[in-house]
């Protein structure tokens, strides 16, 4: 089977992806995965979404050939696809664009999401103010304390946050919380999932709303470098501005895919969020099996990185898949060569970018050195970097 015409009809993706949640949650999925089939080969259906991808997010982002920095590193010609640019700053606007006009076609009027960093529920609040919806956003007690700007943002937006106190009480608690809801309220309520995980279909149209990134890749790069690049590089969280990126090259057998996972202090530390990169077994968390960083007892590990939305223990199926086929290369950066990409991309482009981006920035610095000058690699930033300044500050001994 081609990669391209995967998931099969139960969600899998090789040996990963599935359905694994409680009883009640399987007709909803089914609900949904029908009624987004619908929706996908639906012309107005889709001419809608594009249209607010357009004038609501901002699209197409731009490419910006990153001229002064790749002359600095002396090989490659680095581009970056300005996903830092839609409207709320990163890719996550493209999925909940999508998954409100869903929620709207099924009749829903409340709609849940669940946060770590907070740029998920703030996406998330946002189409639901645009769109008219109740929202509720599930969030980690000490992601909360750590991320209260997004916090009055989701509000402001008319969004209730809803603290999470169970477990670390982070991300992996939060979407416990909401698939609980989710369990409770399934007749009135739509869960907008984050990234390109959880149970079938969540994996499939997440990945099939951020393709949007790629497609346009395809006609911008001819146009401004006059060819498809050799290589793209993506961070890898849950997996969601990687597949969107990637999906549409995957047939393009000669443009080389990397994966950059968060290495934290070191993947040999053991302090880190890259169950690829790190080799983790394959588990079943929140819905889905996949690789997953765990003990030998089962239970998930405690992950760190720097960036708050890289700091998932498991991986998207079809990342695991990509993973074992070979046709994308998984790698890992850690917290001290991503702050470096960080403060070079500020000053020798003018961009402050997202930390998560700053690692797939700090691949493609590692990469270009060695490699001849018309080499071009295409780098995904999937977001702005003003939502991290307090901690790259903190980390430089500044107090704000
Ligand atoms: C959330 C986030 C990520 C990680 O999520 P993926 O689903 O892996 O894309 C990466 N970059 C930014 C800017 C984010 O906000």
């Amino acid at each position: 089977m081609q990669t391209t015409e995967l998931p099969d009809a139960g969600g899998h993706f090789g040996q990963h992806g599935g359905v694994f949640v409680a009883e009640t949650l399987v007709s909803a999925l089914q609900t949904l995965r029908d009624e987004y089939l619908r929706a996908r080969s639906d012309a107005t259906f889709m001419a809608e979404f594009r249209h607010e991808l357009k004038h609501f997010v901002g699209r197409p982002s731009p490419i910006f050939h990153a001229k002064r920095w790749s002359e600095h590193l002396g090989g490659a010609q680095i581009y970056l696809k300005r996903e830092d640019l839609n409207h709320t700053g990163a890719h996550k606007i493209n999925n909940t664009v999508g998954q409100a006009l869903l929620a709207r076609r099924m009749g829903k009027r409340r709609v849940i999401a669940e946060t770590g960093a907070g740029q998920h529920g703030v996406a998330s609040a946002t189409v639901a103010a645009r769109f008219g919806m109740e929202c509720v956003v599930y969030m980690g007690a000490e992601d909360i304390a750590r991320q209260s700007p997004n916090v009055y943002r989701m509000k402001l937006l008319g969004a209730t946050v809803k603290a999470v106190h169970s477990g670390s009480k982070t991300l992996k608690d939060a979407l416990n919380e909401a698939m609980r809801d989710w369990v409770t309220n399934v007749e009135s309520t739509f869960y907008i999932l984050g990234t390109a995980a959880g149970p079938h279909p969540y994996p499939m149209l997440v990945r099939d709303f951020q393709a949007i990134i790629g497609e346009e890749c395809l006609w911008q790069m001819p146009e401004l470098a006059g060819r498809q690049p050799d290589v793209v590089v993506a961070c890898v969280g849950g997996g969601s501005n990687a597949i969107g990126i990637f999906y549409p090259y995957l047939q393009h057998e000669s443009v080389r895919l990397i994966g950059v996972e968060a290495g934290g202090e070191g993947v040999l530390s053991g302090r880190h969020a890259a169950p690829l990169t790190a080799n983790a077994p394959t588990g079943i968390l929140h819905g889905f099996r996949s690789y997953l960083m765990q003990d030998a007892d089962g239970q998930v590990l405690a992950t760190h990185s720097v960036s708050a939305g890289l700091d998932y223990p498991g991986v998207g199926p079809e990342h695991a898949w990509l993973k074992d086929t070979g046709r994308a290369e998984y790698v890992a950066i850690d917290d001290d060569e991503a702050l470096r990409a960080f403060h070079d991309l500020c000053r020798y482009e003018g961009i402050i970018p997202a930390l998560e981006s700053s690692h797939a920035l700090a691949q493609a610095a590692k990469m270009a050195p060695g490699m001849d000058r018309d080499v071009i690699l295409l780098v995904n930033l999937s977001g702005r970097g003003d939502k991290d300044i307090n901690t790259v500050a903190a980390i430089s001994g500044i107090t704000l």
